[in-house]
């Protein structure tokens, strides 16, 4: 019994001290030179929507940071994916083609087909992505060169700039800026927010390879006026020079407004990528599907770089967007057709969410599109606690809010590039496609803010 015991003794301490030898061997390893990451990521670790999502998380906050609806989305395209599901075509449970699942491409081609008043070639002319953000890396990868310049307008998207540089592109910005008269009245519009020509132009040379424009533009709202894209694409046709065009709130336009796709203006459909999202069009972000539409000659280029890294995306999510698109292209010119009713339901709350900011004294300025709206907050004075280093007010101002208010929103100096932050940090970014009863909690907030 003794030499039993004994020799489990031996055993168990041999185990140990294998594993302490493992251990110590991998803490060795960690500091090796071969667990370095690779330089294309070098100083792109940080991340605004891990470090203000996980904050916004935190129990009784009222979260008007990221931008997702917490509002039903269609029940039909719901109804879709479980039928996909579950239904009798098993097979929908399996791969599909990997560019596009062939009904979808065909709804897309079909629904931007009459939008654009072009034919479009579903299978060479469309590829069905890991939402909007894997058609922006997809286009970036398979079109950005090292050393090539990228303009980016400002405030922009925040994944673009990291995406560029990833690709060994160079970003170029150019802000957007406020027609100064009419912003301090109080309140001001996106639309207020404008280029200048001369300081654009200056940006397009010979190593120019793309533009990238977002409208309507997160976190701004602006939407693009016909002149204004008028002057982009001359630009681009002028250098030869491609856009990307990020229209995942396509859909999302307010009295007054109309979206214009630049990719129609003369001379640009061939030099044009036009990014959308299901996860916006149907208020489905999780689904994380999206496609990219474009000339064959550029389409092709994103399809390579889909067969080399995911190769296709979930067949039964596909399905049900594909069967809701060929629902709302059918009603399309119906008040009924969610892309109209999504934007009504919007722009109550964005008017009401306006009149609330103002009233706690924030300086809100109205989108003319999508479901963000930035306000200026400097105007309220709070004395922030001082840290070390060189954080911006904008965030200070947020982290601030959530700890002691219980309300998040989004800092705008996560939306623009390392020199421009002290032109933007006066703003923050809140989101408004939220139930009454959350924006109700928000507004409680702000009217008890003193
Ligand atoms: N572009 C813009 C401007 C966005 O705000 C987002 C955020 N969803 C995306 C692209 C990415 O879209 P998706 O969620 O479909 O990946
Ligand atoms: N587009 C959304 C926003 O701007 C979500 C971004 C994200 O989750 N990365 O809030």
């Amino acid at each position: 019994m003794q030499l039993v015991c004994w020799l489990k003794y031996i055993k168990t301490t041999q185990k140990l001290l294998r594993s302490s030898c493992i251990q110590q061997f991998s803490t060795s390893m960690m500091t090796s030179f071969r667990h370095k990451n690779a330089k294309r990521i070098e100083g792109l670790d940080k991340n605004v929507w891990v470090e203000f999502t996980k904050l916004a998380a935190m129990p009784g906050v009222v979260n008007l940071g990221q931008g997702f609806p917490d509002l039903p989305p269609p029940s039909h395209i719901r109804e879709a994916l479980a039928a996909a599901a579950v239904g009798e075509d098993f097979m929908l449970n399996q791969y599909t083609r990997g560019f596009g699942h062939p009904p979808l491409v065909k709804a897309l081609a079909d629904l931007y087909g009459s939008v654009c008043g072009r034919s479009i070639d579903p299978n060479k002319e469309i590829v069905v992505t890991v939402g909007g953000y894997g058609s922006l890396s997809s286009s970036i990868q398979g079109l950005v060169d090292e050393g090539d310049e990228v303009i980016i307008i400002e405030p922009f998207f925040d994944c673009y700039e990291p995406m560029v540089k990833m690709a060994g592109g160079i970003p170029v910005f150019i802000p957007l800026r406020p027609v100064q008269e009419k912003y301090e009245q109080g309140m001001s519009s996106s639309g207020d927010w404008k280029l200048d020509e001369e300081e654009l132009a200056s940006k397009f040379n010979s190593r120019t390879k793309a533009i990238i424009i977002n409208t309507p533009n997160n976190p701004l709202g602006k939407v693009f006026k016909m002149e204004e894209l008028k002057i982009i694409a001359d630009l681009c046709i002028k250098h030869d020079v491609l856009c990307i065009s990020d229209e995942v709130y396509e859909w999302l336009i307010y009295s007054g407004h109309k979206h214009v796709k630049i990719a129609t203006l003369p001379g640009m459909w061939e030099r044009t990528i036009t990014i959308g999202s299901a996860g916006k069009a149907f208020s489905v972000t999780g689904w994380k599907l999206g496609w990219s539409i474009g000339p064959k000659h550029l389409i092709k280029h994103l399809q390579t770089i889909q067969q080399n890294t995911i190769y296709t995306c979930c067949t039964p999510i596909q399905e049900a967007v594909a069967q809701g698109i060929r629902k709302e292209h059918g009603i399309l010119k119906e008040q009924e057709c969610y892309f109209h009713s999504l934007p009504r339901e919007l722009e109550a709350k964005r008017n009401r969410m306006a009149e609330f900011l103002h009233a706690a004294g924030m300086m809100p300025v109205i989108p003319e599109g999508g479901y963000f709206m930035v306000a200026n907050v400097s105007v309220l004075n709070v004395d922030l606690p001082k840290t070390e280093g060189n954080e911006p007010y904008d965030n200070l101002f947020v982290k601030w809010m959530i700890k002691n208010k219980r309300l998040a929103a989004i800092p705008m100096t996560s939306f623009v590039s390392d020199q421009a932050k002290s032109q933007f940090e006066k703003y923050i970014r809140f989101c408004f496609v939220k139930q009454d009863s959350t924006l109700d909690s928000a507004e409680t907030i702000l009217r008890n803010w003193k």
